[in-house]
């Protein structure tokens, strides 16, 4: 597969606040075209740093794709390091200067000066439009041996990501390998990673064609399986096999696939049966409410939650006895089967969740050290309660308790 560098831009993109999001668009894009991404550099907006970049990423790239920096101002230094780097110069167009002074008029403003850089286009390259914001993109085909094809897209992905679909994707494919690049994901909760790696591994060497990762997140584990061939649906052929023989070995574990939630997944099997939920929530404070309510359409199945954290509350709002209180403490298993319990009588729901522990990093008992979690499930059939030990910090408990209580709701259907 013919090999690309991507460049991100900014300075801002090296500081722990931002991160390059659009390589990973890029990379998915690319892939699925038939090249491979096969480094990414983030360079800071510093002329010399970045033009080095680019002449180290034109030695050895089939093509080179850059992002950001190219707005108006001074620190938007892209072009002239491209310029620099293959040693050509900018051509200013007059049409460009003109659409731009067209485009802030019509916004019924007056284009500052400093837009006029944004008319200048790289020796041999032709600009690229951008009707959804003020800067250009450019391709530039080689103009000469060693040479090699040029991209350059502004950095907001929703400008650039327009920009590469209508006018980057059809100029790239003649470009591509012969095969493309397909991957497919699997969502999994509740196994550790190396339990999965036991369960799993010794399918691998029977389809040596797909290339296995996994990825352990801080909320679930992702088993991603990639495959080359001519088209998609001969990825797909190869991949479908090995797919088929994990989802076997995995089982309940595996809860779906792509970019898809837990959240999701549970909202899907809700709606599928026109059924409701409540949440009530001390350990959790509203994460569990907050993940199922990400999801658009949440509405037709959620009907709320309480986030029930002091003792009173627990006893005002979803009617904990006292005594049981007193007598068992507000993380037990009876506080847990009461709170779902009454929280579906209350709301009329069919299913409700509820979530008391010990997040940390003080409290706990020495029966019920910090990381225990009592959850409950209430449903048309019965109340059930469960007690897991989780490792980890105080949000990694809260996080992790969460996203077991979607998990084991799952599993009732
Ligand atoms: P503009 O004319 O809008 O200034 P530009 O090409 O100069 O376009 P930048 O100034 O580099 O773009 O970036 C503008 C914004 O786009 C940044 O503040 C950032 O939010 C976003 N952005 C830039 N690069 C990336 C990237 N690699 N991944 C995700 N977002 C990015
Ligand atoms: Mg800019």
């Amino acid at each position: 597969m013919p090999k690309v560098e991507i460049i991100a831009v900014g300075s801002e993109l090296l500081t722990p606040e931002r991160m390059d999001t659009n390589s990973l668009w890029l990379t998915a894009q690319l892939n699925e075209l038939g090249f491979e991404v096969s480094a990414k550099t983030i360079v800071g907006d510093q002329r010399e740093r970045l033009s080095e970049a680019f002449r180290q990423a034109f030695e050895w790239a089939d093509v080179v794709i850059c992002t950001g920096g190219l707005g108006p101002t001074e620190d938007d230094v892209t072009r002239d390091s491209a310029a620099q780097a293959l040693g050509i110069s900018q051509v200013h167009h007059e049409s460009l200067w003109v659409e731009l002074q067209e485009k802030f008029a019509r916004m019924g403003r007056v284009t500052p000066a400093n837009n006029r850089r944004q008319a200048l286009v790289l020796e041999g390259a032709e600009s690229l439009p951008n009707p959804n914001g003020t800067a250009p993109g450019q391709w530039r085909d080689p103009q000469g041996p060693g040479q090699k094809p040029l991209v350059m897209l502004p950095g907001p992905p929703r400008e650039l990501k327009p920009m590469f679909l209508n006018h980057v994707l059809e100029r790239l494919r003649p470009l591509a390998g012969q095969n493309v690049l397909l991957r497919r994901i699997l969502k999994v909760f509740g196994l550790g990673e190396s339990a999965l790696d036991e369960r799993l591994a010794h399918l691998y060497p029977q389809h040596p064609e797909v290339v296995v990762t996994t990825l352990f997140t801080p909320l679930d584990l992702e088993v991603h399986l990639a495959a080359s061939a001519p088209t998609p649906e001969g990825c797909l052929e190869r991949i479908m096999p090995l797919e088929e023989k994990i989802r076997q070995e995995l089982g309940q574990y595996c809860y779906g696939q792509g970019q898809q939630s837990l959240a999701e997944v549970v909202g899907q099997l809700l709606l599928e049966r026109q059924a409701t939920l409540v949440t009530a929530e001390s350990l959790t404070g509203g994460l569990v409410a907050q993940r199922i309510t990400e999801v658009a359409g949440s509405s037709q199945y959620f009907l709320g939650g309480w986030v029930c954290y002091s003792e009173a509350f627990k006893h005002q709002q979803l009617g904990v006895s006292w005594e049981m209180l007193r007598e068992h403490g507000a993380v037990s298993e009876p506080v847990a089967y009461a709170l779902a319990m009454n929280a579906r009588q209350q709301s009329g729901a069919d299913y409700a969740l509820a979530f008391t522990g010990y997040a940390g990093p003080s409290g706990g008992t020495e029966q019920d050290p910090v990381g225990t979690v009592y959850l409950a499930v209430a449903t048309p059939a019965g109340v059930e309660t469960k007690r897991i030990q989780f490792p980890g910090d105080r949000e990694l408990v809260r996080s992790r308790a969460a996203q077991a209580g979607l998990d084991w709701l799952r599993r009732h259907f």
